[in-house]
């Protein structure tokens, strides 16, 4: 296959990795998904073999050879950091000690001699429904992405790019506190989140959620129903199939979920009036009567001023299954094009300083600081350790 340049997506999840290949022209080179065994419960070594051995398959099978490979996208379940530090306290799907504190980024970088890009899963699946519905005009438009699964998952992406955030926390929806008013019913228990906290998204729109919150509540007020004979996460599982079905039950928890999920989407209304809100999750696959009443009732909960409602949408996400591979690589692409497509392959051998190129903040600050100066006759460029300093002293001078 005759291609100049490409960048490769890796889905790293539980069981399988997950693996595609998105040419210059931002074409994706295979169209179904390229799957291998993740062995992360072996620990690091062992799953770093694995990603590699995904790459490895997504150029069998599309013919390109490694030196056309110019970046890689990589993503993982959470908690990790912005830069694919995993959590020091572990993570669920992390259990091996090694895991604890290990620089998954960093460590595939170097074994591959490649660039890696680093994003959590939802984050990556959230830059996919972005480019999948904005395409060239990308780089102009915000979204924000819920994505319903065990947890909440997804992301903000504002001009295109992921928001990342100071400590790479930002777009953790599932953990945003929302107003559980005529939401709960009368003495249904505040519902409680694996992160600590009460009552935020995550503790009502999960499958945990159901599970440990909503579920076991309803059975009180539906005593009998069939699901109470299961165990707890057996049952929460099955709440959906019972809710195509028209079960009564489950349709009030289901209810209970769109609820929580238009009032986030009312809180990024405010926070950030994107020009695009994305639901995903299990809900999307559902049989197409349930999956658009639970769609009209996220919506009839989201409050939009009318600007809003003329200037955005409320959509469904896309190709779930392949959008972690694919938002990896979208991410990889736009990182490399960021650099000019400066990076020849292999020339990026130094792993784990990714920061000084893609956060950007501080290049962002001088570059604010270049146009007035230039206005007041000085080259631009020309910004000495002097002038920084009094930038940094006019803002906190000012300020006081
Ligand atoms: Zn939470």
């Amino acid at each position: 296959m005759l291609v100049d340049w490409v960048v490769v997506g890796l889905d790293n999840g539980g069981t399988t990795n997950n693996g595609t290949i998105l040419d210059s022209a931002g074409r994706f080179l295979l169209d179904r998904l390229a799957e291998v065994p993740s062995d992360v419960r072996e620990g690091p070594d062992k799953a770093i073999e694995s990603l590699v051995v995904s790459v490895e398959q997504v150029l069998g099978l599309t013919g390109v050879p490694i030196t056309a490979v110019r970046a890689v996208g990589l993503d993982t379940p959470g908690p990790a950091s912005g830069d694919g530090v995993i959590s020091s306290k572990g993570a669920t799907n992390f259990g091996h000690v090694g895991w604890r504190g290990f620089d998954i980024r960093s460590a595939l970088a170097e074994r591959l001699g490649l660039p890696v890009i680093y994003n959590n899963d939802g984050n990556s699946a959230a830059l996919y429904a972005h480019h999948v519905r904005f395409g060239t005009e990308s780089g102009q438009r915000s979204s924000v992405a819920a994505i319903v699964g065990t947890g909440l998952g997804g992301g903000i992406i504002q001009a295109g790019q992921i928001v990342r955030g100071a400590a790479g926390m930002a777009g953790e929806l599932g953990h945003v506190p929302i107003p559980l008013d005529d939401l709960l019913d009368v003495g249904q228990p505040m519902p409680a989140c694996n992160c600590g906290q009460s009552g935020d998204a995550e503790s009502v729109a999960s499958l945990t959620g159901i599970q440990n919150n909503l579920l076991p509540y309803w059975l009180t007020r539906y005593q009998g129903h069939e699901l109470s004979g299961l165990p707890i996460g057996k049952a929460a599982k099955l709440v959906r199939k019972y809710a195509e079905d028209g079960d009564e039950m489950a349709l009030a928890i289901f209810r209970q979920q769109a609820i929580a999920l238009g009032r986030l989407f009312t809180i990024a209304a405010n926070f950030l009036d994107p020009d695009a809100y994305f639901l995903g999750g299990g809900v999307v696959e559902a049989a197409s009567h349930f999956r658009d009443w639970f769609f009209a009732e996220v919506r009839a909960n989201t409050a939009l001023r009318e600007e809003q409602v003329r200037a955005s949408e409320i959509s469904l996400v896309p190709d779930l299954d392949m959008a972690g591979a694919r938002g990896s690589a979208y991410a990889a692409r736009d990182w490399f094009i960021d650099q000019g497509q400066q990076v020849p392959p292999g020339a990026s051998l130094s792993p784990g300083r990714r920061d000084e190129h893609d956060h950007g903040e501080a290049g962002r600050l001088i570059a604010l600081v270049v146009v007035p100066m230039r206005a007041a006759g000085r080259k631009a460029g020309a910004l000495t350790g002097a002038d920084l300093m009094a930038l940094a002293c006019h803002r906190h001078c000012q300020g006081a």
